[in-house]
């Protein structure tokens, strides 16, 4: 078929698609090594959703009080529920203080000790001693980390001339005869010119992929392309089952209040007005796992003894709090519950209802980044010319359930690591890799086929049925009836995908165009996510399954992996977890009962 579009052809040493806060480290990193860098990003890099991280930053810094990585590490496994990797553990613990005195040298406005250092909060699940004493590891810069991070590594990344394709959507990526990857296409939204880049290597950092549920905490963007682009390469995704449910989400909106309002001392309160978290953390209480506290509220309302005339909501509490320390330290979230909560939060209570905010799922990689699939007998094999970092991928440093302030440091560690990794494999200046023959022709199909789709459901009808599903069938409880439903209704809404109607057939600007193409990137994570959470029978971390309460190390201390075809179908299997670590600084962690 003729095509309408123009082709330009480029290449570079390395690719990075996403401008959040681990592409731009990954970025700056491989310029600093000397390698050509390209960076797309469909937003411009300043909207990508890194901005919005409140809370901020883990390392054992023990500015506030003692620390030492290794209990960062420990905390780290435990918040895993055992699942994460601990070679990967060991390395992102260990390296987050270099990372953050780096980001401190880049210019990063940290909030401040009297005497000077970078300011430490209390966040959850975080201890001192292994589980003895609250820890202060969570560098902030008030309440608006991500802004001041995402901010100062772009400005860095201008400074180091990496090449910025703004406003460009990766279609997909393009992949050679022997299955390794040789770059990846993408569409300019501007004017719907496509363009095709090639690149000794190719690293995915395109987050993660919250608007697969109704109500959650992340910018419309948060779609999971890259995710999706893998699957299409005939590429699994790793533990796509566990999705965190963020304790405080506000009733009705959906926007975070960060658990550093119960770090600076806030506590949630029931219809009663009792503090259940005494009841189910009886050490941690409020500041216990984001999975615990989650689920206790998801109780307390089930059973009854919700806030408000439905009883369907929990209240966190501010206005005890010095106004003093909401001005300096929580400023961004009184500003966010004044305006869409009604509250004041010297004076009232926030609702607050566990929300979609993170996925520990998505692309496997080793600790250098390198993305890995099983081959041959290898379950650590890895593909050759493609890498990921950042929500995307799932290192695995957060296993069942990631720790509140685990992502900014996933995000400078491993992008840091991937730069790192980039260096000893791309020589600079080696001579361009060339595209194979019908380099992106699949994807412009796709492309084709979605752009003049003229079924009778919009985009809007198709996404707003597939949030509802997930949100009633993969949310904080699950169980077989419940998630076998919901693998049912998601054939259902995949189908539907036949009958979409895409009104603006336009090349400029065609927003209709790109949410269709987010939406089908969508569907294929929700058949991952459901049928991934079926097939794993135990309850750990984010994963609660009614009808498996208990946590099942003989038969399920594994990774998840899930492929998806072109026609929606699912196909799992496993591979093991590291429970060993790279050096002989510290012993693995070895399983244990997780209480808080
Ligand atoms: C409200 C909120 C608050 C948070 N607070 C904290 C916190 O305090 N501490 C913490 O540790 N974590 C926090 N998190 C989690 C953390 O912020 C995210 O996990 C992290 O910022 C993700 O960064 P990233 O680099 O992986 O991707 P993102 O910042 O999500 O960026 C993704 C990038 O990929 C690009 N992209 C995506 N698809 C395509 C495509 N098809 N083509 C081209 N480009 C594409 C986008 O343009 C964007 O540049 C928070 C999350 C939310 C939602």
């Amino acid at each position: 078929m003729p095509r309408a579009y123009s082709i330009t052809d480029h290449a570079y040493d390395c690719l990075v698609v996403g401008a959040g806060g681990s592409g731009l480290r990954a970025a700056v990193g491989m310029v600093e090594a000397g390698l050509r860098v390209a960076c797309i990003s469909k937003v411009y890099p300043t909207r990508s959703h890194t901005v919005a991280a409140q809370g901020g930053i883990n390392a054992a810094l023990a500015n506030i009080v003692e620390d030492d990585w290794r209990f960062h590490m420990y905390d780290t496994v435990k918040g895993s529920d055992w699942l994460g990797d601990q070679d990967s553990i060991e390395y992102m613990t260990k390296n987050a203080p270099a990372a953050v005195y780096e980001l401190e040298h880049y210019g990063v406005p940290f909030s401040r000790t009297p005497d000077g250092r970078i300011y430490q909060r209390a966040f959850g699940g975080q201890s001192i001693h292994y589980g003895k004493q609250q820890a202060y590891r969570t560098c902030a810069a008030a309440d608006r980390t991500g802004h001041v991070l995402l901010h100062t590594l772009f400005q860095q990344a201008l400074k180091h001339k990496v090449e910025f394709f703004n406003e460009y959507f990766a279609l997909d990526l393009i992949m050679d005869e022997e299955g390794g990857c040789a770059g990846v296409i993408a569409m300019r939204i501007e004017d719907g010119s496509i363009h095709r880049f090639a690149a000794h290597l190719t690293c995915l950092a395109t987050g993660g992929y919250g608007r697969l549920y109704f109500s959650c905490t992340s910018a419309h963007t948060c779609t999971g392309d890259g995710n999706a682009m893998v699957l299409r390469a005939g590429l699994p995704l790793q533990d796509m089952e566990f999705v965190q449910f963020h304790p405080s989400g506000i009733y009705g909106a959906g926007c975070l209040i960060t658990e550093g309002a119960r770090g600076e001392g806030g506590y949630l309160t029931n219809g009663l007005g009792e503090r259940f978290m005494e009841r189910y953390a009886p050490t941690a209480k409020d500041l216990a796992s984001r999975d615990v506290v989650s689920r206790a509220m998801t109780i307390e309302i089930n059973e009854g003894r919700g806030c408000g005339p439905n009883k369907d909501y929990i209240e966190l509490h501010l206005e005890h709090l010095d106004p003093k320390v909401l001005k300096e330290r929580l400023p961004g979230i009184s500003e966010t519950a004044r305006i869409f909560a009604g509250v004041d939060v010297t004076r009232q209570p926030i609702p607050v209802v566990p929300t979609c905010h993170y996925n520990m799922g998505g692309i496997p990689t080793n600790w250098r980044a390198e993305v890995v699939r099983p081959k041959d007998g290898d379950p650590d094999a890895t593909v050759p010319g493609l890498m990921a970092v950042g929500e995307a991928a799932c290192a695995s440093v957060h296993g069942a359930n990631r720790l509140g302030g685990n992502s900014l440091t996933d995000l400078v560690v491993f992008g840091r690591s991937a730069a790192h990794r980039a260096a000893e494999l791309v020589r600079p200046g080696s001579p361009a890799r060339p595209l194979p023959k019908g380099a992106g022709e699949a994807a412009l199909d796709r492309l084709d086929r979605i752009r003049h789709a003229s079924g009778s459901l919009t985009v809007g009808a198709i996404r707003t049925n597939m949030q509802r599903t997930m949100q009633r069938h993969a949310a904080v409880f699950r169980d077989a009836p419940t998630l076998e439903a919901g693998c049912r209704k998601l054939e259902e809404i995949a189908a539907s995908l036949r009958d979409l109607k895409v009104t603006d057939r336009s090349l400029v600007w065609n927003t209709d165009l790109i949410e269709a193409l987010e939406l089908d990137n969508l569907v294929m994570q929700a058949v991952a996510t459901m049928h991934s959470a079926a097939f794993r029978t135990e309850s750990r971390g984010a994963h609660a399954r009614e009808d498996y309460p208990e946590r099942d190390d003989v038969n399920w201390l594994k990774h998840t992996l899930c492929w998806v075809d072109e026609r929606h179908r699912p196909r799992l299997d496993t591979r093991p977890v590291h429970l060993f670590t790279l050096s002989n600084e510290v012993e693995p962690v070895p399983p244990t009962k997780r209480i808080y």
